[in-house]
């Protein structure tokens, strides 16, 4: 395994927190420096020992690293970038974790200096959970990691970027950026909408009492709001950077849910049995490799520390 000696992580939330805790698992023994934009979550970064050193600055915690992950709401990843490149050591690599791919490689690109391999990925993973208090070792495990390397990445940085992440317990693969956005618009962003809308819905409705929509939340609606309560600047910046991807799901989603609105109108029930057949299949997929298991509630308990 080619390891990093140093890694700085810019931003000490859910995702930095678990590759911290990761790379310990897996017996890295690289520095770690880190920052964030409050005091409270730098300071909390280093009582849970994410971190060897806080810094004030992004431009003072990549210092001497020769990994730098970005970790950051997309939409700061511009200005992260303008801050940190005079500071970054040559032959560095430059990576994130953002959700979309092509808002970052143009918005982080452009800042990169000669001789620092800019190398954008997004690690399949996540939870609704934020903050330096929210990670846990096994987020990545089995879960895929999708690096989509730019035409200039050298090949040698991202063998070593696969490296590091399959060390965290990730599946590795490469895609074309474009590509990426819209699978993610397929399987993430589009349902985080629809999520968000749906919780919206029944927050609107002034038929049904407030307290009946909690009190009586079942599978359905309560999986919807565990979504739903994913942290709102990031899922903002992602809706605001994967824009042409989302809307063209999102319409391919209207026409659907149009087909059903109407087989329920007409009282079309072989279409819906057909329909949910289909979707049924899916979910076996999932399970059959191996992304979530067949055991109810989604198995999800307490996770491991
Ligand atoms: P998070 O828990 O909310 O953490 C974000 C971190 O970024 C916080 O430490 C925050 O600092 C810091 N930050 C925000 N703006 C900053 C700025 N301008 N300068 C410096 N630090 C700043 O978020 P997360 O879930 O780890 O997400 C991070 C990235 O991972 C996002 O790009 C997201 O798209 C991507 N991602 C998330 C998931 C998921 O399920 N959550 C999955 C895959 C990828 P403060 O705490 O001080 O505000």
């Amino acid at each position: 395994m080619s390891q990093y000696k140093h890694v700085a992580l810019i931003g000490l939330g859910l995702l930095a927190s678990s590759i911290s805790l990761a790379m310990r698992r897996a017996g890295m023994d690289a520095r770690i420096t880190g920052t964030a934009r409050s005091k409270d979550t730098r300071d909390t970064a280093l009582e849970l020992g994410l971190v060897d050193a806080v810094f004030d600055t992004a431009a003072e915690a990549v210092q001497g690293a020769d990994l730098v992950i970005l970790c950051v709401p997309v939409g700061a990843m511009g200005v992260i970038a303008e801050e940190i490149a005079p500071h970054l050591s040559e032959g560095c690599t430059v990576s994130d974790v953002g959700s979309v791919k092509q808002a970052v490689a143009e918005a982080v690109g452009p800042h990169m200096p000669d001789g620092v391999h800019l190398i954008p990925a997004h690690p399949m993973a996540g939870t609704e959970k934020s903050g330096p208090e929210s990670g846990f070792a096994s987020l990545f495990d089995n879960r895929w990691l999708l690096i989509t390397p730019l035409p200039e990445s050298s090949h040698t940085a991202v063998e070593r970027l696969k490296d590091f992440w399959t060390a965290l317990g990730s599946n590795v693969e490469l895609m074309e950026v474009e590509h990426h956005d819209l699978v993610a618009a397929v399987i993430s962003h589009t349902p985080h909408l629809i999520a968000y809308t749906m919780v919206g819905v029944a927050d609107g409705m002034n038929r049904v009492a407030k307290t009946e929509v909690v009190n009586y939340s079942a599978a359905g609606f309560r999986d919807f709001t565990r979504i739903a309560a994913s942290d709102p600047t990031m899922w903002r910046d992602v809706f605001l950077n994967n824009k042409d991807a989302t809307l063209e799901v999102l319409g391919r989603f209207t026409e659907e849910l149009l087909a059903l609105q109407r087989a329920i109108r007409v009282g079309d029930g072989d279409f819906m049995f057909d329909y949910f057949t289909r979707t049924r299949d899916i979910r076996r997929s999932i399970i059959d490799a191996g992304q979530d298991t067949e055991a109810a509630d989604f198995g999800r308990g307490k996770p491991e520390k």
